[in-house]
């Protein structure tokens, strides 16, 4: 077998077409969906995701408001900053870049954005309302995953689902959107016992864990859907290097029915689902 090869470009281009169009139609109301992003000190991938993150929401059509703040920058000016950003009826979505420099309480500023403004899904209230069902803002990442999923399979009620993985960013969440789903969900993490076994249990596996090609293709049930959000950087001959997923993508591609490559996969639908979010809380705002 070998396994479809699921293209998250392509799907990413797909949501940010839709989210541009419904941006359209919502600025012809009067009400233009506007982002603030917001990025302390000088971390050079965070510039990297910054300018990406301004230039597809000019993309899509929204407003863009960009804060580039000093290293040294207080606690308390980055926190009055959030809360004049949550008072600003201009701004919908709210997106604090991590990771803060180490003086500043990440977890403070997080609480601070406004529910209704946490495009990130980062907020305690946020993942409150994910758990019990309610509706909210979800976090990107899994949000992505969870459309590529449904787009793939249909219905996936009733699927073994099992999740590497238990951080607050994607683990957790996902677990919760494919409980949701009506999926038998399973989270699997560093202190599991027999993990290639849980693994080998999935008929959705979801792997974020930051450990390279950790996920062989025997721990992989035949015909599986597999998800790889893990992104690392591994050396390569020569000083040179390359980006792997937590899953060996060729040992997989014989044994899964579909799978999500690294790059190219699960990554470009983060940035999709964070303007959809925005998007979200612009139409929310109007009610
Ligand atoms: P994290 O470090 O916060 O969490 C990793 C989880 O994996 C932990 O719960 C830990 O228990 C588990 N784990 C670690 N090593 C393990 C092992 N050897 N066996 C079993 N479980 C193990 O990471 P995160 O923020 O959830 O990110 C996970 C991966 O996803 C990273 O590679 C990250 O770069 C990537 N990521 C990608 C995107 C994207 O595609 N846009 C977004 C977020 C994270």
């Amino acid at each position: 077998m070998t396994a479809r090869i699921i293209d998250g470009r392509a799907f990413a281009a797909g949501i940010l077409a839709e989210v541009a169009t419904e941006t359209a139609a919502l600025a012809a109301m009067g009400i233009v969906p506007g982002l603030a992003v917001v990025l302390v000190g000088e971390d050079a991938a965070s510039q990297v995701y910054v300018r990406n993150k301004a230039r597809r929401t000019k993309e899509a059509g929204m407003a863009s408001f960009e804060y580039r703040l000093p290293e040294d920058t207080a606690e308390t000016a980055l926190l009055a900053l959030v809360a004049e950003l949550n008072d600003d009826p201009a701004v919908h979505g709210i997106l604090v870049q991590l990771p803060l420099p180490g003086h500043i309480d990440t977890a403070r500023v997080l609480d601070a954005v406004s529910p209704d403004k946490d495009v990130d899904g980062f907020h305690v209230i946020n993942a409150g309302r994910l758990a019990a069902g309610l509706p909210g803002l979800v976090p990107c990442t899994p949000l992505g995953c969870l459309l590529m999923l449904k787009a793939e399979l249909g219905d996936l009620s009733g699927a073994r689902a099992v999740v590497l993985g238990r951080s607050n960013i994607v683990g957790k969440p996902m677990a919760a959107l494919l409980l949701r789903e009506s999926c038998t969900v399973t989270i699997a993490h560093s202190r599991t016992r027999n993990f290639p076994d849980e693994c080998r249990r999935a008929d959705i596996l979801v792997a974020a864990v930051g450990q390279p090609e950790l996920v062989r293709g025997d721990w992989i049930k035949p015909g599986a859907t597999v998800l790889d959000v893990g992104i690392n950087r591994v050396a390569t001959e020569g000083n040179n290097t390359r980006l792997v997923g937590d899953v060996a993508f060729a040992e997989a591609l014989t044994v899964a029915g579909r799978i999500t490559p690294v790059p190219g996969g699960v990554g470009p639908m983060t940035i999709a689902c964070l303007l959809r979010n925005t998007l979200t809380a612009a139409r929310r705002s109007a009610r």
